[in-house]
């Protein structure tokens, strides 16, 4: 195999030194990920892009989040009704599940006066993301070449994994979607009245058949056989993984977070992990009032106009609180104890 020349490997030594971190890592791991980026594919490319030429041949069918479960569910089964009576009409559900870094992608796909078709497949250090993506592809793979077809409903809880089929921007998952986007093109073009439609069905709305893949996707128990390869993905996960637990390790155990911090509990009275998603699991419940971060913050770093912290610079003055209980205002007291504050904490 003939060497890349942008391969970090041609670096000198010096120039080695001054490219640290990510690169060289990257480097070191490259050998093992399997391609996934392919930018320059003409699939992806302006006017070519099956969003220019195809619009009308694809839609998306989203949950609506105001919505009760049971009307979304009722939904699906008015659509199921839909395909039962018509033979040119494919529903596929798909869904993918992760144990022990193998993740399970399956597909079901539902023909009216036919059996059922399962297809499962088994892939080892891949995020849901790929995986749920690689569900939905087997299940085009094969409604698509089904005699009669010609509306094809994917039926699935990842729809962000879907509408990554339809992105032509850089996305580490374009070694899919340019195998769907080859496939769905054909079926398009094959006949005008073809199309496909996405619907999103969230696993909480326990909807049949997408339970029953979801506990079939489950009951899968396989061993890796090694060595394999890892995704792209899954090594940006691993990287961010080790950088939050390194993060989570300093703020306990270096004190990092200061000696007056208080620990937040959910509602089984543990300790509220620190995380980055949406802001942080603190910052999310009172980030929408500037006011209400402002004294949660003071509260939570105890940083804030009451005795406790005046007692350290002005020693000798009366810092008694005006409830008359207690000699010291301290955070303490007023969030469980002080009646001068409302019964939130003891009612
Ligand atoms: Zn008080």
């Amino acid at each position: 195999m003939k060497p890349n020349p942008h391969s970090v490997r041609s670096l000198m030594n010096r120039q080695k030194n001054i490219t640290k971190g990510h690169l060289i890592d990257l480097c070191n791991k490259a050998y093992g990920i399997f391609l996934s980026f392919s930018p320059l594919n003409p699939k992806f490319t302006s006017g070519f892009h099956i969003t220019d030429n195809f619009s009308d041949c694809f839609s998306f069918n989203l949950v609506n989040k105001k919505e009760k479960d049971k009307i979304c569910a009722q939904e699906l089964d008015k659509m199921v009704l839909q395909i039962s009576s018509s033979p040119s009409m494919a529903l596929v559900v798909t869904d993918a599940s992760i144990k022990n870094n193998i993740a399970t992608s399956i597909s079901h796909i539902h023909l009216a006066n036919h059996p059922l078709i399962k297809t499962v497949h088994h892939a080892a250090f891949i995020t849901s993301m790929e995986a749920e993506l690689f569900a939905i592809r087997c299940g085009i793979n094969q409604a698509c070449i089904k005699e009669g077809v010609s509306e094809i409903i994917i039926v699935t809880d990842s729809i962000h994994a879907a509408k990554k089929i339809f992105d032509s921007k850089s996305h580490p998952y374009q070694s899919h979607t340019m195998a769907i986007l080859s496939k769905l093109r054909h079926f398009f073009k094959t006949n005008q009245e073809n199309s496909i439609e996405f619907w999103e069905c969230p696993s909480h709305l326990k909807w049949r058949f997408h339970n029953n893949i979801d506990k079939d996707s489950k009951s899968f128990n396989p061993t890796p056989s090694f060595p394999c390869k890892i995704s792209w993905d899954y090594c940006k996960k691993t990287d961010s993984d080790d950088i939050i637990n390194q993060w989570k390790m300093t703020f306990q155990a270096l004190d990092g977070k200061g000696k007056h911090f208080l620990d937040l509990v959910d509602n089984n009275l543990n300790i509220i992990e620190s995380a980055y998603t949406k802001g942080g699991p603190w910052l999310q419940v009172f980030s929408h009032s500037n006011l209400l971060c402002a004294h949660a913050m003071r509260a939570i770093t105890n940083h804030a106009p009451i005795g406790e912290y005046q007692l350290r610079f002005f020693p000798k003055e009366d810092l008694k609180c005006p409830c008359n209980d207690y000699p010291i205002k301290s955070r303490r007291h007023i969030l469980h104890e002080c009646r001068r504050f409302n019964g939130y904490w003891n009612p």
